[in-house]
């Protein structure tokens, strides 16, 4: 444990904080926040900050509405900008209810319960995300649009890359807030790009995943640019992922690695693998939550389309890269940025563990590029799909035992519910596509 009570108070003093956010999660991984002013610090730290749970997407209706914040000490830190109200900090809370239980409804605990149990086996889980964004223009209202300065080449004279300008700012902000970050580059699509920061335990990776997407909208607003999550803005070029690079950890000793292990990996790292693809179909709901994450899974785009593995190229589901020693890892290669980074990364520890508990085995490697293999070939080798849209992973996810006992039937629930309401709103609305294909035709 990093902090108590007495030094939050202290940093929030010496650092001259005037606000603090209270950060937590709806259901679908919406960052919340209540923000009080320093005077109200203590009583926060005492876990009396109430906000009504009714007004939050996926939680309780009005009759049951009072729920309480409890911060996580050790999830201080402190924005690194002024702003003219004095310096920000945040704190990231469990979302608890007047009887004094955890919410059953908060993502967060639904994370924490999954870890107890791989705590249980005597494994710490560790994870590095990969997120990537496209940096998009504004238009004259301050909307997002989906035009950019690569593409749309008016800005061709400006002596700086206003993107690489931004992200570089991105850095050296989440830097100063303690990230530590381990790469950042430019990504395939025109004003795409990729800040990845170091892996940590599962719970303040997905806490941070929150605070680095704000920090990054927030960076590129400063910029005059729109920061997207987006998992497929544009058609015809990569849509943006969020690769979960993954690994078990015992007394400080990486358990995936296995000198004397196929390929440098322990019996643990296949038997969690193939935890992964037997649950990642019915995960998909989770871990490509959009109707428009469909549209980044297809073939051609770096993003995996089937389940299968390899230790080398980049079509797979799961990839093991090179590494080995501490490095030694799992990528997760399906989820998009617009999971909910708890249930994503409870759901995924879920599935290992059951690989774990039952010995699974995840068979041979994919050598070939996945994008060329034939359905025939595929059904050969016993290689399953990934659901083609948002429907057939509903179908899926509404059929599945698993991810119910995972997720409690509070959030199962109004998870399914909601996405049932977004598929058939879509179902119901004419695309330009349809337009463009048939009005002139029919
Ligand atoms: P890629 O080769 O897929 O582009 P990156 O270098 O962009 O990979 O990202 C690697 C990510 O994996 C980083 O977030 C890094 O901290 C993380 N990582 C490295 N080792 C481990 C490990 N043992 N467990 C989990 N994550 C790890
Ligand atoms: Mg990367
Ligand atoms: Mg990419
Ligand atoms: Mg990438
Ligand atoms: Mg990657």
């Amino acid at each position: 444990d990093r902090y108590t009570k007495q030094d939050v108070i202290d940093l929030v003093r010496e650092n001259d904080v005037q606000f603090i956010r209270l950060q937590f999660s709806d259901v679908f991984g919406t960052l919340k926040n209540v923000a009080i002013t320093a005077r109200q610090l203590e009583k926060a730290l005492d876990n009396k900050c109430m906000f009504d749970g009714s007004s939050v997407d996926g939680f309780v209706r009005i009759e049951e509405s009072d729920m309480y914040l409890y911060p996580d000490l050790d999830s201080f830190l402190i924005f690194p900008w002024h702003s003219q109200s004095g310096k920000v900090a945040r704190l990231v809370c469990d979302v608890y209810g007047q009887d004094g239980l955890p919410f059953i409804g908060d993502s967060r605990y639904i994370l924490k319960k999954v870890l107890r149990k791989s705590k249980k086996l005597g494994y710490n889980f560790n994870v590095g995300p990969e997120c990537e964004f496209f940096l998009f223009h504004t238009d004259e209202e301050g909307c997002p649009t989906t035009l950019t300065h690569e593409k749309a080449g008016y800005f061709d004279v400006a002596p700086l890359d206003l993107g690489e300008a931004a992200r570089r700012d991105m850095i050296l902000n989440l830097e100063n807030m303690g990230f530590e970050i381990e790469a950042s580059h430019h990504e395939v699509a025109p004003a795409q790009h990729e800040i990845d920061f170091k892996y940590d335990n599962a719970l303040r990776t997905a806490d941070n995943i929150l605070t680095f997407k704000f920090v990054v909208k927030y960076i590129a607003k400063r910029h005059g640019l729109y920061a997207s999550f987006m998992p497929k803005p544009i058609s015809g070029v990569d849509g943006s992922g969020m690769h979960l690079n993954m690994s078990l950890w015992s007394e400080g000793q990486n358990m995936f690695a296995d000198s004397r292990g196929e390929l440098g990996l322990s019996d643990e790292a296949y038997h969690f693998m193939a935890g992964l693809m037997k649950h990642a179909p019915e995960m998909s709901l989770i871990t490509n939550p959009l109707v428009n994450s469909y549209k980044r899974i297809v073939p051609g785009y770096e993003a995996p389309v089937d389940i299968s593995w390899s230790p080398a190229n980049r079509s797979p589901l799961i990839r093991v890269p090179t590494a080995r020693g501490s490095g030694t890892r799992l990528e997760f290669r399906s989820p998009d940025s617009a999971a909910n980074p708890y249930l994503a990364l409870a759901v995924s520890l879920a599935a290992g563990i059951d690989g774990l508990e039952n010995k699974l085995q995840p068979g041979k490697a994919s050598t070939k590029n996945q994008y060329e293999v034939t359905e025939k070939a595929k059904l050969k080798a016993g290689i399953g799909a990934l659901p083609r849209d948002m429907k057939e992973a509903m179908d899926l996810f509404k059929d599945s035992e698993f991810m119910k006992e995972v997720l409690g039937d509070h959030i199962f629930d109004r998870y399914l519910d909601a996405k049932q309401g977004e598929w058939e709103s879509y179902q119901k609305t004419v695309s330009q596509w349809e337009i463009d294909e048939y009005l002139y035709k029919i």
